[in-house]
């Protein structure tokens, strides 16, 4: 007989395990289809890099309480100092200005991904979800475990894949690639994380540990001719931040990737509702991607706990959900789009606009409030 689950999670990255815990104890029948990780290299190659992950303050809380991350293992953002190379204007974000503890939390998305899958193994089905058929409730799935097929059935289907399944459109290409990894400075951090932008894209240096982990976006033309060499690449970086924090050293494995901002073409057909990257992959340009899609957990689990199991997957429920996340995602998608390209622009009226703009946030309190506020709460800032 086909199993038939009421909410099935396809996906087991940090937004899909956030939203099968965050369902866990609604004493419905769930569960999270995802592919087991490949086995570790023998010999295990070098340390992969660390790909640190600003968290804002609402999205370590929900990790912390749903056992995602341990207390005292992330690096505290207490001033966020953000700049741009060549031009005038700057503004600092302060905790202590806003009365917070910190601006948000630093953590390795390696670890925190590998902790997310392995504690959804009570939930967990191993496979791909393939495809699914709707002839009305519930939805058939295809699930795929290497050679072997499976159907199962439910009421809803929450793609949390990361934009494999529902194809994701591409909006725009930055025409950039972000270096990640770590290195250490003369100056030590005093959790001061820099935003810095240049005319090629941001660069990121965030507080992790005794160190610096690093964002750097680049333009694409520039990766190939990106010295591979430590040194040589310390000195380009150094060159790009500036002198602040002295001498750069000792970097860590580095990689990158390239930088597109993609949208889900048709979300939340009856029956489906995608969240996290599947919905929308963003410019890494202040730290947005993960606490959108955490925020999209909460309002969906918040949704699910509400509704009648019978009513899970009705057209009414998913485009409640459509609605409620509108304001939220657009607005985040157009500010992360506004950042990446409005800084790298060369033209001197954008560089003017920029540039005045940095600069009355930093003489405006209740500008700077709202700035803070916008990163860590997301739409809710918005009165
Ligand atoms: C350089 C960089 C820096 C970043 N910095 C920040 C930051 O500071 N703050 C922030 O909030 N965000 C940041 N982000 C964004 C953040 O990393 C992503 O938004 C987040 O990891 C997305 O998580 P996810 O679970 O939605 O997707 P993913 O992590 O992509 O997980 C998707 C999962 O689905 C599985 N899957 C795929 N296909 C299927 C299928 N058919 N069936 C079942 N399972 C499937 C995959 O195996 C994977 O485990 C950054 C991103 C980058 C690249």
């Amino acid at each position: 007989m086909t199993a038939r689950y009421d909410v099935v999670i396809a996906g087991a990255g940090v937004v899909g395990a956030a939203m099968a815990l965050a369902l866990r104890d609604l004493g419905l029948k769930i569960v999270v289809v995802a592919p087991l990780p490949p086995a570790p290299a023998s010999p295990p190659a070098r340390a992969a890099p660390v790909r640190p992950i600003a968290l804002a303050a609402p999205s370590w809380e929900m990790l912390t309480a749903q056992g995602l991350i341990e207390a005292n293992t992330g690096t505290p953002i207490e001033t966020i100092h953000i700049s741009w190379r060549g031009r005038f204007g700057r503004t600092v974000l302060s905790a202590r200005e806003h009365q917070l503890p910190s601006l948000g939390q630093v953590v390795d998305a390696l670890q925190l991904e590998q902790h997310a899958f392995r504690s959804v193994a009570p939930f967990h089905m191993a496979g791909e979800v393939e495809h699914w058929t709707s002839n009305g409730d519930p939805l058939t799935l295809a699930i795929r475990n290497d050679a072997v097929s499976n159907t199962i059935e439910t009421r809803l289907l929450v793609l949390a894949d990361g934009g494999g399944l529902g194809p994701l459109e591409t909006v725009h290409d930055y025409a950039q690639v972000a270096w990640f990894g770590t290195v250490r400075t003369t100056r030590p951090h005093a959790n001061i994380a820099y935003e810095r932008f240049t005319d090629e894209g941001p660069l990121a240096l965030l507080p992790f540990g005794d160190r610096y982990a690093f964002v750097w976006a680049t333009s694409s033309a520039r990766a190939t001719t990106m010295p591979s060499d430590d040194e040589a690449f310390c000195a380009a970086l150094a060159g790009t931040f500036g002198e602040r924090l002295g001498h750069f050293h000792d970097v860590s494995m580095r990689a990158c990737i390239p930088l597109l901002l993609k949208r889900a073409r048709a979300t939340d057909t009856s029956g489906v509702i995608v969240i996290g990257n599947a919905a929308q992959t963003l410019h890494p340009v202040a730290g947005q991607g993960l606490n959108l899609g955490l925020r999209d957990v909460c309002q969906l689990a918040a949704a699910i706990s509400s509704s009648s199991t019978d009513a899970l997957g009705s057209a009414a429920f998913v485009a409640a959900f459509g609605k409620q996340r509108r304001i939220d995602r657009a607005a985040t998608m157009r500010t992360t789009d506004l950042f990446a390209r409005l800084f790298a622009s060369s033209g001197s009226l954008v560089a003017l606009v920029g540039s005045i703009g940095l600069a009355s946030i930093d003489a405006l309190p209740p500008a700077r409030a709202f700035l803070a506020r916008r990163m860590l709460l997301g739409a809710r800032a918005i009165p």
